[in-house]
């Protein structure tokens, strides 16, 4: 066995030349689905928890080390599994993917070595519109929950307090009678 660094995507990853005649245990030896799930655009967290890109998931429910699980939809396996469904490949596709995008080399008796294929940037018009989708899901959910602390939080006590600007952003029934142009705009 050898130690390579290979540079992709702005990350290094520790290769391990692997000299095996089977390219679907010489991937998985070589590649984790969290290196593969990361150098594939999934975000995964410290704790190794990721929105599952097999469903629509808002919060992060899929576990991902040397094998995945999702705890939402049951999606499971290995390394090749997950890129083959990422992807829409066969197993054996999604080996040749990997053993290319990961460097990982194996005897090639009975098989083609892996070539370039236009499929690698294929990636994700789908996954990438999903992460947008869920990155805004988040900010409009914090945002909204920003707006319910400050409602608490900056209510004044008495009808002579002075209204707090944090708290007029939060309630909109408020509006109307705190910011008179409001009416003149809505006149308009
Ligand atoms: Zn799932």
């Amino acid at each position: 066995m050898r130690h390579l660094i290979f540079c992709g995507n702005g990350c290094f990853f520790l290769c391990l030349e692997v000299r095996k005649s089977n390219i679907f245990e010489a991937v998985k030896e070589s590649v984790t689905t969290r290196q593969a799930a990361e150098y594939y655009g999934v975000q995964v967290g410290r704790n190794g928890m990721a929105c599952c890109p097999f469903h629509d998931d808002k919060h992060p429910s899929m576990k991902i080390d040397h094998r995945f699980h999702c705890f939402g939809c049951q999606a499971d396996g290995d390394v090749i599994d997950f890129t083959a469904r990422l992807f829409s490949l066969s197993s054996k596709e999604a080996a040749l993917k990997l053993a290319e995008d990961f460097s990982v080399h194996y005897d090639a008796k009975g098989h083609d070595p892996p070539r370039r294929r236009p499929v690698k940037r294929k990636i994700s018009e789908e996954l990438r519109y999903r992460q947008a989708e869920q990155k805004c899901f988040r900010v409009l959910c914090n945002y909204l929950h920003l707006l319910e602390r400050w409602k608490d939080e900056y209510a004044p006590q008495s009808p002579e307090d002075e209204l707090d600007i944090c708290w007029i952003f939060s309630c909109p029934a408020a509006w109307r009678n705190v910011l008179p142009w409001s009416l003149s705009m809505e006149k308009r």
